[in-house]
Protein backbone atom coordinates (compact mmCIF):
# COMPACT_ATOMS: atom_id res chain seq x y z
CA UNK A 1 0.00 0.00 0.00
CA UNK A 2 1.82 2.80 -1.42
CA UNK A 3 1.11 6.55 -0.37
CA UNK A 4 0.42 8.04 -3.76
CA UNK A 5 -3.29 9.05 -3.68
CA UNK A 6 -3.95 8.62 -7.13
CA UNK A 7 -2.26 4.63 -6.69
CA UNK A 8 -4.44 4.09 -3.44
CA UNK A 9 -7.74 5.54 -6.13
CA UNK A 10 -6.51 2.47 -8.62
CA UNK A 11 -6.63 0.09 -5.70
CA UNK A 12 -9.58 1.03 -4.19
CA UNK A 13 -8.18 2.61 -0.86
CA UNK A 14 -9.55 5.49 -1.23
CA UNK A 15 -12.99 5.92 -2.81
CA UNK A 16 -12.88 8.09 -6.51
CA UNK A 17 -16.30 8.24 -8.67
CA UNK A 18 -14.68 6.09 -11.38
CA UNK A 19 -16.37 6.78 -14.87
CA UNK A 20 -13.99 4.35 -16.63
CA UNK A 21 -11.70 1.42 -16.08
CA UNK A 22 -9.59 -1.02 -18.15
CA UNK A 23 -6.68 -3.14 -18.28
CA UNK A 24 -4.32 -0.28 -18.02
CA UNK A 25 -6.53 3.07 -16.84
CA UNK A 26 -8.44 4.61 -14.45
CA UNK A 27 -10.94 7.12 -15.06
CA UNK A 28 -12.89 9.17 -12.20
CA UNK A 29 -14.45 12.52 -11.67
CA UNK A 30 -11.85 15.49 -10.70
CA UNK A 31 -12.76 16.05 -6.45
CA UNK A 32 -12.04 20.07 -7.41
CA UNK A 33 -13.97 20.20 -10.99
CA UNK A 34 -12.70 23.38 -12.87
CA UNK A 35 -15.46 22.69 -15.24
CA UNK A 36 -18.61 21.30 -15.61
CA UNK A 37 -16.59 18.26 -17.04
CA UNK A 38 -13.76 17.52 -15.23
CA UNK A 39 -12.17 13.68 -15.18
CA UNK A 40 -9.07 12.43 -14.65
CA UNK A 41 -7.36 10.02 -16.77
CA UNK A 42 -4.77 7.86 -15.05
CA UNK A 43 -2.79 4.85 -15.67
CA UNK A 44 -3.34 2.08 -13.17
CA UNK A 45 0.63 1.66 -12.73
CA UNK A 46 2.47 4.67 -10.96
CA UNK A 47 4.16 6.75 -13.64
CA UNK A 48 4.97 10.10 -12.07
CA UNK A 49 4.39 12.51 -15.21
CA UNK A 50 4.73 12.72 -18.85
CA UNK A 51 8.27 13.94 -18.07
CA UNK A 52 9.01 10.53 -16.54
CA UNK A 53 7.38 8.35 -19.28
CA UNK A 54 10.29 6.13 -21.59
CA UNK A 55 10.07 4.64 -24.85
CA UNK A 56 7.99 1.25 -23.43
CA UNK A 57 5.36 3.90 -22.25
CA UNK A 58 5.08 4.86 -26.06
CA UNK A 59 1.54 2.36 -26.26
CA UNK A 60 0.51 3.39 -22.87
CA UNK A 61 0.35 7.46 -23.58
CA UNK A 62 -1.14 6.42 -26.56
CA UNK A 63 -3.70 4.42 -24.65
CA UNK A 64 -4.22 7.22 -22.07
CA UNK A 65 -4.61 10.18 -24.83
CA UNK A 66 -7.13 7.93 -26.95
CA UNK A 67 -8.93 7.36 -23.27
CA UNK A 68 -9.16 11.43 -23.09
CA UNK A 69 -11.03 11.31 -26.30
CA UNK A 70 -13.29 8.55 -25.53
CA UNK A 71 -14.29 10.07 -22.66
CA UNK A 72 -14.99 13.57 -24.54
CA UNK A 73 -17.44 11.57 -26.85
CA UNK A 74 -19.12 9.72 -23.63
CA UNK A 75 -19.86 13.69 -22.60
CA UNK A 76 -20.56 14.98 -25.90
CA UNK A 77 -18.11 17.26 -25.71
CA UNK A 78 -16.36 16.10 -29.02
CA UNK A 79 -18.37 18.86 -31.08
CA UNK A 80 -18.66 21.59 -28.64
CA UNK A 81 -14.57 20.91 -27.98
CA UNK A 82 -12.35 20.72 -24.78
CA UNK A 83 -9.13 20.45 -23.30
CA UNK A 84 -7.06 17.57 -22.39
CA UNK A 85 -3.76 19.01 -19.46
CA UNK A 86 -1.20 17.18 -18.59
CA UNK A 87 0.62 19.25 -15.48
CA UNK A 88 4.10 18.38 -15.06
CA UNK A 89 6.17 19.49 -12.26
CA UNK A 90 6.23 22.55 -9.73
CA UNK A 91 6.06 25.65 -12.58
CA UNK A 92 4.19 22.95 -14.51
CA UNK A 93 1.40 23.28 -11.20
CA UNK A 94 1.00 19.26 -10.90
CA UNK A 95 -0.02 18.66 -7.53
CA UNK A 96 -0.04 14.90 -7.44
CA UNK A 97 3.08 13.58 -8.59
CA UNK A 98 1.12 10.36 -10.90
CA UNK A 99 0.90 10.92 -14.56
CA UNK A 100 -2.86 12.05 -15.23
CA UNK A 101 -4.32 13.83 -18.18
CA UNK A 102 -7.52 16.33 -16.88
CA UNK A 103 -10.14 16.34 -19.48
CA UNK A 104 -11.83 19.47 -19.33
CA UNK A 105 -15.56 20.88 -21.25
CA UNK A 106 -18.55 21.89 -21.25
CA UNK A 107 -17.56 25.59 -20.76
CA UNK A 108 -15.51 28.23 -22.68
CA UNK A 109 -11.56 27.42 -22.07
CA UNK A 110 -9.93 30.81 -22.04
CA UNK A 111 -6.16 31.02 -23.30
CA UNK A 112 -3.13 31.53 -22.33
CA UNK A 113 -4.24 29.70 -19.21
CA UNK A 114 -3.07 30.88 -15.91
P1 LIG B 1 -2.56 18.50 -10.84
O1 LIG B 1 -2.62 19.76 -10.02
O2 LIG B 1 -2.42 18.70 -12.30
O3 LIG B 1 -1.52 17.55 -10.28
O4 LIG B 1 -3.98 17.81 -10.67
C1 LIG B 1 -4.33 17.04 -9.56
C2 LIG B 1 -5.82 17.01 -9.55
O5 LIG B 1 -6.22 15.93 -8.71
C3 LIG B 1 -6.48 18.27 -8.99
O6 LIG B 1 -7.35 18.83 -9.97
C4 LIG B 1 -7.24 17.79 -7.77
O7 LIG B 1 -8.48 18.43 -7.58
C5 LIG B 1 -7.40 16.31 -8.07
N1 LIG B 1 -7.52 15.43 -6.89
C6 LIG B 1 -6.71 15.39 -5.81
N2 LIG B 1 -7.12 14.43 -4.96
C7 LIG B 1 -8.20 13.83 -5.53
C8 LIG B 1 -9.07 12.78 -5.15
N3 LIG B 1 -8.90 12.12 -4.00
N4 LIG B 1 -10.08 12.44 -5.98
C9 LIG B 1 -10.25 13.10 -7.16
N5 LIG B 1 -9.46 14.10 -7.58
C10 LIG B 1 -8.45 14.47 -6.78
ZN1 LIG C 1 0.78 6.55 -8.00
Amino acid sequence: MGACIFCRIVDGGIPAKIVHQDEQAVVFEDINAQAPVHLLVIPKRHVASAQDCQEEDQALLGHLLLTCSKMARMKNLAESGYRIVTNIGADGGQTVPHLHFHVLGGRHMAWPPG
